[in-house]
């Protein structure tokens, strides 16, 4: 956890965000500020800064996971992934998370 990761505070349940799923890798909830008509943001509970910093592989296939079972949950049959990945290709939270982008 960092302290100052807003990120790790939704993880916390500093702000009583409702997790659309989560198991013990990670959390799912939607993006405050939706792009498309679903946007959720899937969430490792461990605070790793962005792709560039990822030393666990095992993690990555595990936030895949959660994305299938995310969408399975929600009956979302065709959606998006993408992660930012750096400030230039717009990155604004510096803790990894991958976004889920379907109508
Ligand atoms: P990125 O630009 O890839 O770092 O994505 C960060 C995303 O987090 C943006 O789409 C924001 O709208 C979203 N976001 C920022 N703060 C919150 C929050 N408190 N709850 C939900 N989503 C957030
Ligand atoms: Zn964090």
């Amino acid at each position: 956890m960092s302290n100052d990761c807003i990120f790790c505070k939704i993880i916390n349940g500093d702000f009583g965000t409702e997790f659309v799923y989560e198991n013990e890798h990670c959390v799912v909830f939607k993006d405050i500020n939706p792009k498309a008509p679903v946007h959720l943001l899937v969430v490792p509970r461990v605070h790793v800064e962005s792709l560039n910093e990822l030393e666990d592989k095992n993690l990555m296939g595990e936030l895949l996971m959660a994305v299938k079972e995310t969408t399975k949950k929600i009956g979302l049959k065709s959606y998006r992934v993408h992660i930012n990945t750096g400030k230039e290709a717009g990155q604004e939270v510096f803790h990894l998370h991958i976004h889920i982008l379907g109508k």
